[in-house]
């Protein structure tokens, strides 16, 4: 097993530890452990083998045996016994917005529910009603909800399809009648919702890599000559594509798609013929290279030159980092040092405000403490650059959460909403509007509080929003919590043409959160984003000055 099997496994104990109330604590132990192996540098049997295993941080003695028998037979006994206590089913009921571990885990006990369908059926019998914690709204909502899921059932956020991506291309590495793999379909279009995950072979012995397949794959089935679809990790629908190496050009190119795409670039005179890259076709065109991010449509076959788009490491700092001050897993201290070893020249630490209570928004007080605590670390991390910042909700008139008196002690201030989600659309846009006349205000956060497959954002009048932004000089951000993706990326242009500008936020609440900053990226070459539109590739001393005129 490599990092990503391993890590996998580590996240299904985990889950099936929340299930159960008295084994909620030890379900942590895995997360953090799974956590831990996926941002190794080294894959965990070399590590085991030198004895350093044990050492790594997020590691306990426990989670270390697992490890090892995960590393060493492909299986954990723990994992299968765990695995007999619950029904196959009983992790789709995930699916049902709301409806989190632990609540699946009351189900199971006390209905014994482990299915959609049971769910369903309980829900209408009224028998969750009655349950503790969960009342006729809950079960009105949970029907609901199964309705929702069953629509769901075949659908991925983004991180999953590269994480299988990037696992079978390991495996496929050791086979060794392929000469290259590459992930290929929506995966490699970043689209931030997926069906199915497609490689591309090249190869001139296909029935050896087929049988091959079966190590890491189920259900092979044939589809055509050059095609073979299979199923991945029990979850996921994996299309492997053959090409003959001189060919493996056209077959990336068309298996990336959109038929739309292939179809205009057809249109422009491209040819599917003979060529090792996909770079070959465009020279031979005469077309300028798309990046694949930009190939939902063929508008960009117009463009006359490469545009370069922001790259993950054009980005020199990063805003919205949130401590144990209020709702993250890591001190001041260890955001700060992370930030500090993963090469920033600045970063902007910002908690919540009071109003968001149930996160630990920071009274005045605190922010005091917050900020001498900030103080004391700061020499340890120089010379990045700290920026004392604050998420500070928008209220339901449209005020912000601080009184003015404190709005001025920040370097900036996240404005965001998270509370009210159901306000009607007018009032929701005139909230913002009036958030955005607030002289303090630097950055729109999550502008539309969408969770990805389970919340759909609060509507706005988008043109209206976007056009104060930029009248006012508020940047938007481009949220990169997988999980929201927020700003869509389909709105993006049109908040660029009103003047908007953008920055790219991880909104993380541990250290490992902020690879966020990747799915961040993602959205912003999505949108055809250059760096100059991005405020976080700005030099520190550029920033700083920004902010500070800002303020006056
Ligand atoms: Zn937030
Ligand atoms: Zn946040």
């Amino acid at each position: 097993m490599n990092k990503f099997d391993i890590a996998r496994a580590l996240d299904d104990i985990s889950s099936y530890l929340e299930l159960s109330e008295s084994n909620r604590f030890r379900a942590l132990a895995f997360e953090r452990a799974a956590h831990s192996i996926r941002a190794l540098d080294a894959e965990p049997a070399d590590l085991i083998a030198s004895g350093e295993l044990v050492k790594t941080p997020g590691i306990g003695k426990a989670t270390a045996a697992i490890i090892e028998e995960l590393a060493r037979t492909g299986k954990s006994k723990y994992l299968e016994e765990l695995r007999t206590q619950y029904p196959a089913g009983i992790f789709e009921l995930l699916r049902v917005p709301k409806l989190g571990l632990k609540k699946i885990g009351i189900l199971h006990e006390k209905l014994g529910i482990g299915s959609l369908d049971e769910l369903e059926t309980a829900a209408r019998e009224g028998r969750i009603a009655p349950l503790k914690g969960f009342g006729p709204k809950t079960e009105q909502y949970i029907l609901s909800g199964v309705e929702k899921a069953r629509r769901r059932e075949s659908h991925f956020l983004l991180p999953i399809g590269v994480e299988v991506g990037e696992q079978i291309r390991e495996h496929l590495a050791a086979i060794e009648a392929i000469e290259d793999a590459e992930v290929s379909g929506s995966v490699r279009r970043r689209l931030e919702i997926i069906r199915n995950v497609n490689i591309v072979i090249a190869t001139r012995d296909q029935e050896a890599v087929v049988r091959a397949l079966s190590k890491f794959v189920e259900k092979i089935e044939r589809i055509d000559d050059d095609t073979v679809k299979a199923f991945a990790r029990n979850e996921i629908d994996v299309w492997f594509h053959f090409a003959k190496p001189e060919a493996f050009g056209a077959t990336f190119l068309v298996t990336t798609g959109t038929p739309e795409f292939v179809a205009a670039f057809l249109e422009r005179g491209g040819k599917l013929v003979r060529a090792r890259t996909e770079k070959e076709l465009f020279d031979k065109a005469g077309l300028a290279y798309v990046d694949p991010e930009r190939r939902e449509t063929g508008d960009d076959l117009k463009h006359k030159r490469h545009r370069r788009l922001v790259e993950v490491s054009d980005l020199r700092g990063t805003f919205h980092v949130h401590t144990t001050f209020s709702d993250g897993r890591n001190t001041v201290q260890e955001m700060l040092s992370s930030a500090r070893d993963r090469g920033f020249e600045y970063v902007g630490i910002s908690d919540h405000s009071p109003a968001a209570f149930y996160a630990g928004g920071l009274s005045v007080e605190q922010l005091k403490l917050q900020h001498k605590e900030i103080a004391t670390h700061e020499p340890d991390v120089a010379p990045m650059r700290v920026f004392r910042g604050t998420e500070a909700d928008i209220l339901p008139d449209g005020g912000i959460d601080y009184d003015e008196k404190t709005l001025k002690k920040f370097d900036f201030v996240i404005a965001s909403i998270h509370s009210r989600f159901q306000m009607p659309k007018d009032e929701m846009t005139e909230r913002m509007l009036r958030a955005l006349d607030n002289p303090y205000v630097t950055f729109l956060g999550h502008l539309t509080g969408r969770k990805l497959l389970s919340r759909d954002g609060y509507t706005i009048d988008y043109e209206k929003v976007f056009e104060k932004a930029g009248q006012r000089g508020v940047m938007i951000e481009i949220n990169g919590n997988p999980n929201r993706l927020d700003l869509d990326w389909r709105h993006i242009r049109r908040a660029l043409d009103l003047g908007v500008r953008f920055s790219i936020n991880p909104d993380a609440h541990s250290v490992h959160e902020y690879t966020a900053l990747i799915s961040g990226t993602w959205v912003a070459r999505k949108a055809g984003l250059t760096p100059k539109e991005i405020f976080n590739t700005k030099p520190a001393e550029e920033v700083a000055e920004y902010l500070k005129a800002r303020r006056a």
